[in-house]
């Protein structure tokens, strides 16, 4: 199919993006590297009467100060190459799609269209980072916690855009760790896990443990991060905090994979990047 006809704006600045949207109304959608929005375009998911290209806008840069500040029309395949300082990264991007949509995908467009199975939403929420929204009502940082309301719902406000997303620096003795299982490689995650984690005295201290794929948004289990929390990790306490996130998740399952398959998945992932997590504290 085709989309239906719509208008479009190739918008030079933030300033002229935010200007057309607004002019457009609710009926207008901005588009960045169209990997997503294109196909919802195509089988007329999406009816929007105008696009406002944020391509040309001036959003592209990456900024290392403190942690990275990433602008919202970087490529996928830019932030991989350029995520030295953040491991899960490293780990994470080449798991998002192929390299042919990482070299087009951009990394505010993946966080706004708020797949539920999506890595780079993950990880923004595992390393604890934030977005900057401009719209209409002004500039607002906001949390993953405050940003995701469950699949392709965001909070962002009609005519508000994405950007800018804020990934804080690693602390001293921080090790992280990314696991996923699909059916294919460049497939959405059937599950998906991110364990982040600081190596203090010889225990864990600030375990994080954030899952996707199998919840609606990225989403933190504190009774998985507890079972890690102040002690070394071994293959037992790391085998508990599996069985303690597949306790606390309710997966719908699919043709693909059925909930307990799912829940069981998710332990093993949990179990691995525990592990794996830990190592690379060191
Ligand atoms: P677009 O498609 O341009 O836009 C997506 C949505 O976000 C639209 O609603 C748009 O209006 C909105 N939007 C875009 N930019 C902004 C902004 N700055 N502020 C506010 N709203 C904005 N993704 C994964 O995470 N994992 C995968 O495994 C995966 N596999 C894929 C496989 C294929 C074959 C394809 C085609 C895509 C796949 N994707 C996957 C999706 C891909 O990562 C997209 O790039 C991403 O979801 C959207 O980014 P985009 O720049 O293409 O955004």
């Amino acid at each position: 199919m085709k989309p239906v006809a719509f208008d479009y704006v190739d918008a030079r600045s933030l300033e002229e993006a935010l200007a057309a949207l607004a002019e457009g109304g609710e009926d207008a959608k901005p588009i960045a590297g169209g990997q997503s929005l294109v196909p919802a375009l195509n089988m007329r998911l999406v009816r929007p009467t105008l696009l406002v290209d944020l391509n040309r806008a001036g959003l592209d840069g990456i900024e290392a100060n403190g942690g990275l500040h990433v602008g919202a029309t970087v490529r996928q395949a830019a932030l991989q190459r350029d995520a030295r300082t953040h491991p899960l990264l490293r780990e994470a991007l080449p798991c998002v799609g192929h390299y042919v949509t990482r070299s087009r995908g951009t990394v505010g467009g993946s966080i706004a269209h708020a797949d539920g199975a999506a890595e780079i939403p993950l990880c923004l929420a595992a390393l604890g980072g934030s977005v900057v929204a401009v719209g209409p009502g002004g500039r607002r940082e906001l949390t993953t916690q405050q940003l995701f309301v469950t699949h392709y719902l965001t909070t962002l406000q009609p005519g508000e855009l994405i950007i800018e997303t804020i990934w804080p620096r690693p602390a001293a003795g921080e090790g992280s760790a990314f696991e996923e299982l699909a059916l294919r490689a460049g497939d959405f995650a059937l599950s998906m896990v991110a364990v982040v984690l600081r190596r203090d005295d010889g225990v864990a201290r600030d375990v994080r443990v954030t899952v996707g794929a199998v919840s609606d948004r990225p989403t933190a289990l504190a009774e998985a991060a507890a079972t890690l929390e102040g002690a070394p990790v071994d293959a037992t306490s790391a085998r508990r905090a599996g069985a303690a996130a597949a306790a606390a998740v309710e997966p719908h399952g699919s043709i693909h994979a059925g909930p307990a398959y799912l829940r069981s998945i998710t332990a093993t992932l949990v179990e691995r990047a525990a592990l794996r997590a830990w190592e690379q504290a060191r």
